[in-house]
């Protein structure tokens, strides 16, 4: 891989990595991270008109518009601190997103470096989701099955409160794989046809993520 990539894509099914990953990376170097699932939590958590409406979407797993969704990266991406690269966490999930995001990048003249794509099989993450766990306060992730904290239900990190994601129960966790499926899914051909598509699987995770800090340093 490359060295000098640093504007980047994460993309995968929920509970592929892409958020746990992100934060390892995020601790040794300085990228802006932007996760829309993140930033549409605390839209929701707001209790807003917005974010109520938000909480019907997002807690039946369904995806919330394309053009929400591109605005609140567009404001996000213009910011400053995305002048020296940004993992883009979760965003694009669709084709017409992935259109619309190449328009923001031309308008604000920058381009993609690299989409890496967590492969992860379906049995795999269906176990992580429901076994994952997220601090209340500062958002870090653990899992009560491969990631324990210390001490149960309590944030290695800050101490704050763990908690279960309400789109995390079996049920919307399989909808949300089948949305992956439908929606997302179709992104690794568009963005393998345009020489960006970075595919890693569980087994060269650890070998990436080196590779990947020793460039991104
Ligand atoms: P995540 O934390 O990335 O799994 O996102 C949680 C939820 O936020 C998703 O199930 C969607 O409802 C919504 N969401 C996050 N990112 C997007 C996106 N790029 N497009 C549409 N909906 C999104």
């Amino acid at each position: 891989m490359e060295l000098t990539k640093k504007n980047l894509v994460f993309m995968g099914a929920p509970g592929a990595g892409k958020g746990t990953f992100s934060g390892l990376l995020l601790e040794q170097v300085k990228l802006a991270h932007i996760s829309t699932g993140d930033m549409l939590r605390a839209e929701k958590a707001s209790g807003s008109e917005l974010g109520k409406k938000l909480a019907a979407i997002m807690d039946a797993g369904q995806l919330v518009s394309d053009e929400l969704v591109g605005e609140i990266v567009e404001s996000r991406l213009s910011k400053s601190d995305c002048d020296t690269g940004f993992i883009l966490d979760g965003y694009p999930r669709t084709i017409a997103q992935a259109e619309m995001l190449n328009k923001i990048l031309t308008k604000i003249g920058k381009k993609l470096d690299a989409v890496v794509f967590f492969d992860v099989p379906d049995e795999v993450v269906l176990e992580r989701l429901t076994a994952r766990m997220s601090c209340s306060k500062c958002g870090a992730i653990f899992n009560k099955l491969f990631m324990k904290p210390a001490k149960p239900g309590i944030c290695d990190h800050c101490g704050g409160e763990l908690i279960q994601r309400s789109d995390d129960s079996l049920e919307t966790a399989q909808g949300r794989l089948k949305v992956f499926h439908e929606s997302t899914q179709p992104l690794i051909d568009f963005y393998r046809e345009s020489g960006l598509l970075m595919p890693i699987t569980e087994l060269d995770k650890a070998k990436i993520f080196q590779i990947m800090l020793d460039g991104l340093k």
